[in-house]
């Protein structure tokens, strides 16, 4: 491609709301084959909000144990954190410092508050701290699940105590996006560290049959590598840090521009608009301009 080319190219996705890195991305994008789309914060809006508060074991009090949980869930950076303390705040509640915190990425957070022990995240993190009665909720489960909705466990001292129900509505172009991709001629692929139900509702709902899910942060990259070592040239759609090696590993990584810096850093385009519809359009602009270089 001509230099002149590439950059009246560079224009147009700027007139898009996209920030190309450099012009060999732009080529690049006119060779994708599959397109990996992140969910929460990609395909969702990103702004969650909790739906139910479900108390499993009647002696605790919802307000009592929100506060707890919302002390331990302000010193994390993922959005279903800021949907628990949103809550929190809503009711007026002063969040006091947890006597402990640590963060265990792609499960949820463990922590201290008023000495007792708390564990709150997905599945996997109450297997972890050797939970085993998750299965007897199995029917609400999944029923939440297939609103879309995200169940998250709450463990107190060792015991399933109470689980929160997240909802993140789905992006209002999201379905007519997915479907401008397939049709041309784009496979389409959703990746993410939520639960499998849940992800098959949302994939149900945009048109996208190929689920990737419970996938920790550093299995997300090793998705995008077995998908081009089976001949596909992919590009990768995120927003949070566990989207970053992913973003760097694919042939072209898009970070939405209300990610986290370290997507926006590790992606070679940055979309400035929230609409999925932007990354169909900048693919289709990137083959359109090389077809017409040639
Ligand atoms: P994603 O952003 O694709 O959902 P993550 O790897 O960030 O993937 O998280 C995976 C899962 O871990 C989440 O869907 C959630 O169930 C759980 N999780 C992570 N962080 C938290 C948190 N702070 N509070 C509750 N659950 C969490
Ligand atoms: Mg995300």
């Amino acid at each position: 491609a001509t230099p002149m080319s590439i950059m009246a190219s560079v224009g147009r996705a700027a007139q898009l709301g996209v920030l190309v890195r450099n012009g060999e991305a732009l080529q690049t994008a006119s060779q994708i084959t599959t397109v990996v789309l992140d969910k929460t914060g990609t395909i969702t809006q990103g702004s969650p909000e909790v739906t139910e508060f479900i108390v499993l074991q009647p002696k605790y009090d919802e307000q009592n144990l929100l506060s707890d949980i919302a002390a331990l869930e302000q010193h994390s950076e993922h959005p279903l954190a800021s949907a628990i303390v949103a809550k929190a705040k809503q009711a007026s509640m002063t969040l006091i410092e947890p006597e402990q915190f640590t963060n265990l990425q792609g499960r949820g957070i463990t922590g201290t508050v008023n000495s007792a022990e708390y564990a709150i995240g997905n599945q996997s993190l109450m297997q972890h701290i050797g939970i085993d009665d998750v299965s007897a909720y199995q029917q609400q489960i999944g029923r939440l699940a297939h609103q879309g909705k995200t169940p998250v466990f709450v463990a107190k001292n060792q015991r399933l105590i109470a689980m929160i129900a997240i909802s993140d509505p789905i992006k209002e172009d999201a379905i007519e996006a997915i479907s401008a991709m397939k049709n041309s001629g784009l496979k389409v692929v959703l990746l993410t560290g939520d639960n499998q139900q849940t992800a098959n509702a949302v994939a149900d709902i945009v048109g996208i049959t190929t689920v990737f899910a419970n996938v920790l942060p550093e299995q997300k990259q090793q998705k995008v590598l077995e998908l081009q070592q089976n001949g596909e040239v992919v590009a990768m759609v995120g927003d949070g840090i566990n989207d970053a090696p992913a973003l760097m590993s694919a042939d072209i990584g898009l970070a939405m521009g209300s990610g986290t810096e370290i997507a926006i850093e590790s992606a070679d385009f940055t979309l400035l608009s929230a609409r999925l519809m932007v990354v169909a359009e900048t693919l289709l602009l990137a083959k359109a301009s090389m077809r017409n270089i040639k």
